[in-house]
């Protein structure tokens, strides 16, 4: 990668002298977390330090929505919602260990760290966010409308409200990100923060008692000794771009997703060493992502599948999932392992669209694949006929086999598609999916994407295609928008060890640590709302 340090050996070294320059608090990582934890801690009246790797602050956050989910947040009970800790704690144990879930027990079935993790997020994410807003960091508006992802679920009894964006942000949210990250950034540097780019974190210093500092790489091959007099913090992000870690920790073939490039695990190294206890190594955050986008750094995964007369089919043409399920839960579909073939029979799915579509569906936010003219249509594969479009297919499976194992069209695709094409738009016409209940709950309306309007129909997700080309496709598989298994904190970002006790000197927030939500993407934004939570209530832990 250009302008980052290339990775060396994570092993601590010793000392407590000789730094080259010492501040209180060392951030490290100038994304989603590390910059509210460096504000927090700033305003708490300590020198602090930010570093990051990449030639530039942000990390993923900066291509993210930047939606945050905060949970009885200050506009929701102004405006008389309630959001009580039990019930948002209902919801969270039902989604995170749907096999665990007790409503009658003490911790609803997590874990007590489970539940002490997810407690602290409704406990601080509303104050974080105030103090942020307040300071002029990240102000917000408020999104009344927005649903949880499971907004339909009993155990969701504040369905709606949860969510805050950047107050800067469009009309579609989609460019949240690039508004926070400025408006975080430019409150740092007024405030005093020092920030560091091009710093490759590779090691701790440790001294006699805690962790004292961090040894940092620049490109130009100098290493620059930090030091921390209360506490180093990372917020480095997942390990997506890290195919090694992927490979070994995920229970899924991943491909790699939308974090930013530089997010490649390096925490998990440099914790190791330290007794950190790794947890939900095995979760991320998902998304459908384009196959042959996969590793590239403008990739957006697909939050939103964008048409109506457009349906996914595998490799024999049937179609085998709803199109429009959150994206978290869409991508878990791409990895269903046939023990009897020994196979992932979906691991590249197709999706298909017609001209209709083309013309009114066409989007480039949030990861959508139907682009407009003057867009990269580099994945998109065209037909006059589904016959056409069947070889087209083929063709473009043949020339991306190295990174599906060799995944082929089985025979008679052509044929099997004309018929699921036959059988989706006879369930279009009714407006009804009896096949896979497309558009039946709120949130898959919310990412349905732009469509022409339709006087008086049903169901705005579904539409039939049309009868004659031309038609269009793409492949999709599933990938990490970033994993969230990582050194295992206590709700004060106080990284633990084995036998649980917190290792002194050494915090995590954010991807690079492990986070609570285990199999779960509850709502919009439930990646960043608890970061924040969490940013400040270590910021508390560091300086009571
Ligand atoms: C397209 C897109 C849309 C998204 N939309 C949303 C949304 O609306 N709401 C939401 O909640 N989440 C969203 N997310 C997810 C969200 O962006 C991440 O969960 C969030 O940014 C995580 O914050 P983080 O600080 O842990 O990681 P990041 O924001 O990725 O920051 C990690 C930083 O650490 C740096 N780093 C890594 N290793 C080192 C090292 N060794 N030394 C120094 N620095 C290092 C990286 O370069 C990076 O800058 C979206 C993600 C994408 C890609």
């Amino acid at each position: 990668m250009d302008g980052v340090a290339a990775r060396e050996s994570a092993r601590p070294v010793r000392g407590d002298a000789g730094f080259d320059v010492v501040a209180d608090v060392v951030v490290v990582g100038g994304g989603g977390a590390g910059l509210p934890v460096a504000l927090f801690n700033r305003w708490r009246g300590n020198e602090v330090i930010v570093l990051e790797k990449a030639p530039e602050l942000g990390g993923t956050a900066k291509k993210a929505a930047f939606w945050y989910w905060v949970p009885n947040n200050r506009p929701m009970r102004a405006a008389g919602l309630t959001d009580e800790k039990d019930d948002f704690l209902r919801y969270v144990a039902r989604l995170s260990r749907p096999t665990r879930y007790d409503p009658d027990g003490p911790t609803l079935g997590l874990t007590e760290w489970e539940y002490a993790m997810a407690g602290a997020i409704h406990d601080s994410a509303s104050e974080a966010a105030e103090l942020l807003a307040e300071r002029g960091a990240l102000p917000y508006r408020h999104c009344p409308a927005v649903p949880d992802y499971w907004s339909e679920l009993d155990e969701d009894n504040a369905p709606y409200g949860r969510v805050l964006v950047p107050a800067d942000a469009s009309e579609s949210m989609a460019d949240g990100g690039e508004n926070a990250i400025r408006t975080l950034t430019a409150a740092a540097r007024r405030d005093g923060v020092e920030l560091r780019t091009g710093h490759r974190v590779q090691r701790v210093i440790l001294n006699a008692t805690r962790v004292a500092g961090v040894e940092a790489t620049t490109a130009d091959g100098h290493t620059h000794r930090i030091g921390a007099r209360k506490a180093v913090v990372f917020a480095t992000g997942g390990f997506t771009h890290d195919d090694d870690l992927r490979a070994n920790f995920l229970g899924v073939p991943a491909y790699r997703g939308c974090a930013v490039a530089t997010n490649e695990g390096d925490f998990v190294r440099i914790a190791g060493p330290l007794g950190a206890q790794l947890r939900n190594m095995n979760y991320a955050w998902m998304c459908p992502v384009p196959l042959e986008r996969s590793g590239r750094a403008d990739l957006v995964g697909m939050f939103s599948v964008s048409g109506d007369s457009m349906l996914f089919v595998d490799k024999t043409g049937r179609r085998v999932v709803n199109e429009k399920l959150p994206y978290n839960e869409l991508a878990q579909a791409f990895f269903r392992w046939d023990p009897a073939a020994a196979e992932y029979p979906h691991l590249v799915l197709v999706q298909i669209w017609d001209q209709r579509a083309a013309e009114h569906s066409a989007s480039d936010e949030y990861g959508r694949l139907i682009v407009p003219p003057g867009t990269d249509d580099s994945h998109v594969i065209r037909g006059e006929t589904l016959d056409d479009l069947s070889s087209a297919i083929a063709d473009r499976l043949a020339k991306v086999a190295a990174t599906t194992g060799g995944l082929r069209l089985s025979p008679g695709f052509a044929e099997t598609l004309k018929a699921t094409v036959t059988r989706y738009n006879d369930l279009a016409a009714a407006g009804r999916d009896t096949d896979f209940h497309r558009g039946e709950t709120p949130v898959q309306q919310l990412f349905n994407g732009p469509v022409k309007e339709e006087p008086g129909r049903e169901n705005p997700t579904l539409w039939p295609l049309a009868p004659h080309g031309p038609y269009y496709a793409a492949l999709v598989t599933g990938g990490t928008l970033d994993t969230k298994g990582g050194p295992r904190t206590d709700p004060d970002g106080r990284v633990l060890d084995d036998t649980g006790a917190p290792i002194p000197g050494l915090y995590g927030v954010g991807n690079c640590v492990a986070s609570a939500s285990a199999q779960a993407y509850w709502a919009g934004g439930a990646t960043l709302g608890p970061i924040i939570a969490f940013a400040h209530r270590t910021a508390l832990a560091i300086t009571p």
